[in-house]
C-alpha cells in the first residue's frame, strides 16, 4: 500500500502566514508535502524574466529558513508540476492537492487545466483557495465591493506552528527529480532590486506605516521620491509574500493613531484597485492578448522595430520617457504615473500596439497578469470606458521632476545641463549645446517622433473610433460586467487617477 499524503503546492503565494491551503491542510490527519516547481515552460514566456525568479528563489529561501526550526522542508524543483505529480503519485497515494486559485496568464491557465486532468485521472482532490479578494466564477460585480470589504474583515489563517506532520521525500527520488540548477543569475543577490520573502514584506510594510507613509499623496507622482514615499508592496503582493487581508487589517491598526489619514485612505483604496484589476481579469482573460474592446481592433499600427528598441533602450530622445525606460531596466520599479507615461508615449506617439509590451513585464518585479494587462489596456486607450488620456512627457518632466534630479541620475549625458533647459534638451544652441557638455544628436539623440504631432494625430483615430457603434457597444457590455454603476460614477473602480 502505498502511504498516504497531502501536497501544499506553492504558486504565488509564497508566504507561511494566513496561508488557507497550509492552514487546511494541517487540519487533516495525512503528512504534508510541501512543493514548489520552477516550470520551464512558464519560465520560457515572453513576460518571463530573471528578476521574476530571483525574486522567488529569496522568498522561498526566507520560506525554507523557517522551517528549519521545525526540522520540515519545501521541496523545490526545476520541473514541470505535472512531471513532478505523476513520479510522486507512483510512490505516494495523494489524498488532497492543497493551493491557491491563481489569476495568471495563459500558460498558468492551460497548465492547471493539465494539473485538472491529471487529478481527475488519479482520484485526487484538489482544494483551490479563494487568492486575496478575487472569486472566480463570479456571475456580477453589483456585491463585489462590499465582498472586497467583507473579505479583508475575516482573522487570518494561522498555522500552528507546534503541530507540523511533514513528509520527508526519499533522497534518490527527489535527487531524480529536481532538475537543473537555477541559473545563477537567478541564484545571486542583486541589490539594485527590491529582494524577496515574507520577512521583508512585513520589513517593507512596518517602514511605510511607522515612516515614509506621510508624504504618500505628494510624492506618489514623482519618479523619484515615490520611490521611498510608496509602499513598495508591489513584488510582494504579486508573490504572495503577504496576504492583502494582512496588509490591510495591519494598516488600518495604525490608521486611528496616524498623522496623515487621507494618505492611508488613499493606500487602501489602492489595494482595492489591486483586487478590481484581478477581478476584471479574471472573468476576461482573453485580455492578455485581445482589446477588451473589440472596437478597437479596427485600429492598424504597423510594427517599427527602430522606434520599440529606442523605446526599450530609453533612446528615443525625450528625457523623461528615457530615464524610466532606464530606470526600469535597471531596477524593475517605476511608479504609477510613469508606467502610464511610458505606456502612452509607445502606443500613441510611436502609434505601435500595446501587444508587444511584453518587454514591460519582464521589466517590472512586481508583473502581476491580472493588474498588468487591464492597466497596459487602460493606458493604451481601447477600453472605451476610460478617459483617453495621452501625457505629456515634457509637462510630466517639468512638473514631476522639476529640479532634473531623475532625469540626471538616469540620463548622466545630460548631468551638465541645468534644471530649466534640460527637460527639453533638442532647444539647445549649439553654444549652450558646448557649454553643457552635450551635443544632441551625437551625446544624446534628436527626439525620435515629434511629440506635439504624433498626439494630435493619435488623439484624432482614436477619438473618432471611439465615436463608432461598436466601440460604444463593447463600452457597455464591458461596463456590465466589470464595473458596478455605483463605482464608476467615482471612478474609484476603473483605476484613474
Ligand atoms: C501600464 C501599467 C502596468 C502596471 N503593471 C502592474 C503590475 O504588473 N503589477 C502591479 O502590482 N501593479 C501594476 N501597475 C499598477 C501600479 O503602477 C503599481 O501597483 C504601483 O506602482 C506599485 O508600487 P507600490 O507598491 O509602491 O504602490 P502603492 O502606491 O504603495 O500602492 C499599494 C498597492 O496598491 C496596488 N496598486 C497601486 N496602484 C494600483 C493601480 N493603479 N492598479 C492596481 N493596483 C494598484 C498595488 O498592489 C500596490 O502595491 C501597473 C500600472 C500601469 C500603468
Amino acid at each position: 500500500m502505498k502511504p498516504e499524503i497531502n501536497i501544499v503546492w506553492f504558486k504565488r503565494d509564497l508566504r507561511f502566514t494566513d496561508h488557507a491551503p497550509l492552514y487546511f491542510a494541517q487540519q487533516d490527519a495525512a503528512p504534508i508535502l510541501l512543493l514548489y516547481c520552477f516550470e520551464p515552460s512558464v519560465m520560457a514566456g515572453p513576460d518571463s524574466d530573471v528578476r521574476h525568479w530571483r525574486f522567488v528563489h529569496q522568498s522561498l529561501q526566507n520560506m525554507q529558513e523557517k522551517l528549519t526550526d521545525v526540522n520540515g522542508s519545501l521541496y523545490i524543483f526545476h520541473n514541470e508540476v505535472q512531471t513532478v505529480l505523476a513520479v510522486i503519485e507512483k510512490y505516494y497515494c495523494i489524498k488532497t492537492i492543497f493551493s491557491h486559485q491563481e489569476t495568471g496568464n495563459k500558460l498558468t491557465y492551460d497548465r492547471d487545466k493539465a494539473v485538472k486532468t491529471f487529478t481527475q485521472q488519479h482520484s485526487i482532490q484538489w482544494n483551490e483557495y479563494q487568492h486575496n479578494a478575487v472569486v472566480r466564477g463570479l456571475k456580477s460585480r453589483k456585491n463585489w465591493d462590499a465582498l472586497w470589504t467583507q473579505t479583508m474583515l475575516v482573522s487570518p489563517l494561522l498555522v500552528d506552528e507546534t503541530n507540523w506532520n511533514f513528509v520527508e521525500l526519499p533522497a534518490p527520488m527527489y535527487v531524480s527529480l529536481k532538475g537543473e540548477e537555477l541559473r545563477e543569475e537567478i541564484r545571486t543577490v542583486d541589490t539594485n532590486f527590491q529582494e524577496g520573502g515574507e520577512t521583508l514584506a512585513w520589513r517593507y510594510l512596518d517602514s511605510f506605516l511607522k515612516k515614509r507613509y506621510v508624504n504618500y499623496s505628494k510624492h506618489i507622482s514623482k519618479p523619484e521620491l515615490s520611490r521611498k514615499g510608496c509602499s513598495r508592496m508591489s513584488p510582494y503582493l504579486a508573490y504572495g509574500n503577504i496576504s492583502m487581508k494582512m496588509l490591510y487589517q495591519y494598516c488600518m491598526q495604525h490608521y486611528d493613531k496616524s498623522l496623515n489619514k487621507r494618505a492611508l485612505s488613499n493606500f487602501i483604496s489602492r489595494l482595492h484597485w489591486h483586487c478590481h484589476f484581478m477581478q476584471k481579469f479574471e472573468a476576461e482573460c482573453r485580455m492578455e492578448f485581445e482589446n477588451v474592446n473589440r472596437g478597437y481592433d479596427a485600429i492598424i499600427k504597423p510594427k517599427n522595430e527602430a522606434y520599440i528598441q529606442a523605446w526599450q533602450e530609453g533612446k528615443t530622445g525625450v528625457p523623461l520617457v528615457d530615464a524610466c525606460m532606464r530606470c526600469v531596466v535597471a531596477t524593475g520599479y517605476l511608479n504609477f504615473r510613469m508606467r502610464a507615461m511610458v505606456v502612452s508615449f509607445f502606443t500613441f506617439n510611436l502609434w505601435q500596439n500595446w501587444q508587444d509590451l511584453h518587454f514591460l513585464a519582464r521589466q517590472f518585479l512586481d508583473y502581476e497578469p491580472g493588474i498588468h494587462y487591464p492597466q497596459l489596456q487602460m493606458q493604451a486607450g481601447v477600453t472605451g470606458v476610460n478617459t483617453i488620456r495621452i501625457y505629456n512627457p515634457i509637462k510630466n518632466s517639468q512638473e514631476h521632476d522639476a529640479d532634473g534630479i531623475f532625469l540626471k541620475k538616469w540620463l548622466p549625458e545630460l548631468k551638465d545641463i541645468p534644471a530649466n533647459v534640460i527637460h527639453e534638451p533638442w532647444k539647445l544652441s549649439s553654444i549652450e549645446q558646448q557649454l553643457y557638455n552635450c551635443h544632441i544628436g551625437i551625446d544624446y539623440p534628436f527626439p525620435i517622433v515629434d511629440i506635439e504631432h504624433t498626439r494630435k494625430t493619435a488623439s484624432d483615430v482614436v477619438w473618432s473610433i471611439r465615436k463608432s457603434n461598436k466601440v460604444k457597444q463593447e463600452g457597455n457590455r464591458i461596463l456590465k460586467k466589470h464595473v458596478n454603476a455605483k463605482d464608476e460614477s467615482s471612478g474609484i473602480f476603473t483605476g484613474r487617477r
